[in-house]
């Protein structure tokens, strides 16, 4: 069996078999095999992530054959759980809707994007995995359970950042909202003048991020707006680039070099000040080694149970380092700034959190836990990883 990797190459296993199920039914009894010669067995999205979510010693499942539109009903859109984001978004625009938000890239599965709570930016905007209304999967006893918000809520605020655990997605459901165009700038400035006008910046555009960059002390600036909407000018930035279109093509940038990265949701006020203490540890530590960029971003709060943005508004900072490089050092020396102001880990980036710290950031972990246990009584989807991060000792 032939090795497989992440995409920044940082996660690296070899499983014992690779599973390409053409249909529901075959799911569901490679599933109940595998729970009856207590194998593990966990699925990949586009292997996005930099955490070990998806290895497993023996059965990785491959959802190719699950791919493309199933259903649309008004802004609800069913899609099947394969299905890649960009196949996706491509999808929603021929009904004329959207996604109201994107991430940096749009090259994950949209069940793997979902599975950890993907975020873009914008104060008033929330994960993507907040579209998910309904869906079908085949969980850990190997039965196909088809959900939605308004006959299991609970299940489905479970289900929307789940990790692949309670089951494998088969088909989505997503309530959309009307396609829409945007005017993304990107603009230049110093990290002060960004930092004195933070707050104006986010409250005045619908997306806003900036990245520093540690060498210079040079702050790129993004914003998105519907056109004709948002400031003209930043009188101390100048604008570098722009461009108009459907926000499925405007949003997600192109990323060249390989990149591992540490990203923490921290409450939104909290956001400034945990940032102005991690720029000063990385020009006093950090600067000689790593030149690669920090990002900072908002998300709206919501009720998934294990959303970074679990009720509260959010800031979140990301720390960026070469793949080729080591990077270890760096993540561990800046975590503890992230924590020391109520951060959350992205779960699909790196961190160093167990099941203690974790279940004190989440106030509805149990109840997700019990649905775990009910939905994978055996444990067929937890791996080595998933068991530090959900079992306790
Ligand atoms: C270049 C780059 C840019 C990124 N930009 C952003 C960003 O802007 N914002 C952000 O929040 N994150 C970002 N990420 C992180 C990325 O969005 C997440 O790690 C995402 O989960 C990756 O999706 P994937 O399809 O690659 O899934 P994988 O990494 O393959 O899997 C992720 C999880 O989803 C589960 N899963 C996959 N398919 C299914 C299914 N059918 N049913 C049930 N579970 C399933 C897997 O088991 C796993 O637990 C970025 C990552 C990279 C490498």
């Amino acid at each position: 069996m032939s090795e497989w990797s992440n995409w920044s190459g940082s996660v690296r296993f070899t499983p014992a078999a690779v599973v390409v199920p053409e249909n529901e039914e075959e799911l569901a009894r490679i599933i109940r095999r595998a729970g009856d010669e207590k194998q593990t067995v966990r699925v990949s999205g586009a292997g996005h992530s930099s955490t070990p979510l998806v290895q497993t010693p023996d059965i990785l499942v491959s959802m190719k054959n699950f791919n493309g539109f199933v259903a649309r009903d008004g802004a609800t859109i069913a899609i099947r759980g394969g299905t890649m984001l960009t196949e996706a978004n491509e999808i929603f625009l021929e009904h004329g809707l959207a996604l109201e938000n994107l991430g940096d890239v749009d090259l994950q599965a949209l069940a793997g994007a979902i599975g950890t709570g993907t975020h873009g930016t914008g104060r008033n905007l929330r994960t993507m995995s907040n579209h998910l209304v309904g869906g079908r999967l085949v969980n850990g006893k190997g039965e196909i359970v088809d959900f939605s918000i308004k006959d299991d809520p609970d299940f489905t605020l479970a289900a929307r950042v789940a990790l692949g655990t309670l089951g494998i997605f088969t088909e989505l459901r997503l309530k959309l909202v009307p396609a829409f165009h945007l005017h993304r700038k990107e603009w230049c400035t110093h990290i002060e003048d960004c930092m004195v006008n933070l707050d104006k910046l986010i409250a005045s555009n619908r997306n806003f991020d900036f990245y520093w960059y540690p060498r210079s002390d040079e702050a790129k600036l993004r914003t998105l707006n519907i056109p004709g909407t948002g400031p003209k000018d930043i009188p101390y930035a100048w604008c570098q680039k722009e461009r108009t279109g459907w926000s499925g093509d405007v949003i997600p940038r192109s990323r060249g070099n390989k990149f591992d990265e540490i990203e923490y949701w921290l409450p939104i006020e909290n956001g400034p000040p945990c940032f102005e203490e991690i720029r000063q540890r990385i020009k006093d530590v950090h600067r000689k080694d790593v030149g690669w960029r920090v990002l900072y971003r908002t998300v709206a709060a919501d009720e998934a149970m294990l959303s970074g943005a679990y009720g509260r508004a959010s800031a979140t900072i990301s720390m960026h380092h070469n793949a080729s490089l080591p990077h270890d050092a760096f993540f561990r020396d800046i975590e503890p700034y992230l924590t020391k102001y109520g951060g959350r880990p992205h779960w699909g980036k790196k961190h160093y959190q167990t099941a203690t710290n974790l279940k004190q950031l989440y106030p509805r972990w149990d109840h997700f836990q019990g649905i775990r246990r009910s939905m994978d009584p055996e444990g067929v989807f937890m791996n080595a990883y998933l068991r530090t991060i959900f079992e306790e000792g």
